[in-house]
């Protein structure tokens, strides 16, 4: 029986990966979660899965759930988190908060040396080479969640890593694929949220729409499999069946396919490398689906891709700049405050006006990103 700590119970990844422990109860048991101040949401998922450890954003939040805990403990904030991905009992640690906030946690875990599943992608993107130089040190894999990465790491399983020439990512393109620069102009929030493959949380949404989500994947697999950005490719998929791909030198290419359906890289996370029965997931059909489409991505089109091949390049705190402009400028237009082009102009804002600091230590590292979303929302005033 594994025993894991959920973090963002409450959201898209968290309530799929309840409903694979829910699927699988003599395999897994959910020993402790966090979230952030869905109660409506969490207040249901204590009662089915009983944690025994709960962790919630802040004060007022634990009042409101206080009642209907029953002999849980409940903790607050990152340190909350941080506590309950060090728990004894607890053997995975599957991270799925949005955003930076998710950093502290996973580096705990990894000190702790439990497996790690990480969908937090913005952890690897604020200080990828601090987490994964604690993941050396300390002999612990970070099991991706990610559909692409989770794709790339099947790909490269039983491989020599030498021998891996080319990470190859798929983008579906978003809810704005077919969209001009100038169509873009006057989208709304909620044509923004309406993505064509996935259903996921508002902010990853609004990333796939701007093509950020993209980015920020490049800047995920370069760290998760050590690979440089020139070996990093992202082709236009739109039907989101070829999760990515791997190219070997002698140009075989070995890629992983599925319906679109994270609970499939949310288990292998859970059961690598082993797997499991997924009833509830539709085979892939491929007769049906009769062709598959790829074709070229435009740097012109889509700028928040460039910028994240760029920041990730000159690296540091450059990528720290990057997401955490990016969280706060998608969390001012989520509210209304900025046009979706202004997205971008406040990411390439953020990022002239910055001076790198070429090896961040944490600190550093919270610091700017604290600096960063204060300016970003400066920018409106
Ligand atoms: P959601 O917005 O749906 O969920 C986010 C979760 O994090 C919620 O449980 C939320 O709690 C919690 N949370 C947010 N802020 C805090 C905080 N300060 N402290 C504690 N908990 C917090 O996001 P997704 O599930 O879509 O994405 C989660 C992560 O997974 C992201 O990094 C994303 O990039 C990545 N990912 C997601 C995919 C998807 O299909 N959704 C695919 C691949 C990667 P609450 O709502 O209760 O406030
Ligand atoms: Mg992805």
């Amino acid at each position: 029986m594994k025993q894991i700590a959920l973090l963002g119970a409450t959201g898209s990844i968290g309530i799929q990966t309840l409903d694979v422990i829910r699927e699988h109860r003599d395999q897994f048991s959910l020993y402790a979660m966090a979230f952030g101040k869905n109660v409506e949401k969490a207040l249901p998922l204590i009662q089915e899965f009983k944690p025994q450890l709960i962790v919630v954003q802040d004060f007022d939040t634990k009042r409101k759930i206080q009642h209907g805990v029953g002999d849980a403990k409940v903790l607050i904030g990152t340190e909350g988190m941080v506590e309950a991905s060090v728990q004894e009992e607890v053997d995975v640690v599957l991270n799925a908060v949005m955003g930076s906030v998710g950093l502290s946690a996973t580096l705990a875990a990894i000190r702790a040396k439990k497996q790690i599943a990480i969908a937090n992608k913005e952890t690897l993107v604020t200080a990828g080479h601090l987490v994964m130089a604690e993941a050396k040190k300390y002999g612990v894999d970070l099991l991706p969640v990610d559909s692409e990465h989770s794709a790339i790491f099947q790909s490269l399983n039983g491989e020599r890593k030498e021998d891996a020439t080319r990470l190859i990512l798929t983008a579906s393109g978003g809810s704005f694929r077919d969209y001009s620069r100038d169509d873009l102009k006057n989208v709304t929030v909620e044509d923004a949220l309406n993505h064509p493959n996935w259903s996921m949380g508002s902010k990853i949404t609004i990333d796939s729409a701007t093509m950020m989500n993209k980015g920020l994947e490049v800047i995920e697999a370069h760290w998760l499999f050590d690979m440089p950005y020139e070996k990093i490719d992202v082709i236009m998929h739109k039907e989101s069946v070829i999760h990515s791909l791997v190219e070997y030198t002698d140009k075989s290419v070995i890629a992983q396919l599925g319906t679109p359906d994270m609970k499939v890289p949310i288990q292998y996370a859970l059961t690598y490398p082993n797997r499991l029965e997924l009833a509830n997931t539709k085979s892939l059909d491929l007769v049906e689906i009769g062709k598959l489409h790829f074709s070229e991505m435009s740097f012109e089109r889509f700028p928040a891709l460039k910028m994240a091949y760029e920041a990730g390049r000159v690296g540091g705190t450059m990528t720290t700049v990057l997401n955490a402009a990016n969280e706060q400028a998608v969390d001012l237009f989520l509210h209304g405050h900025i046009p979706f082009l202004t997205i971008e102009h406040y990411i390439e804002r953020a990022l002239e006006e910055h001076t790198l600091i070429e090896t961040p230590s944490l600190e550093e590292i919270q610091q700017i990103d604290y600096e960063t979303r204060v300016r970003v929302q400066q920018y409106v005033k």
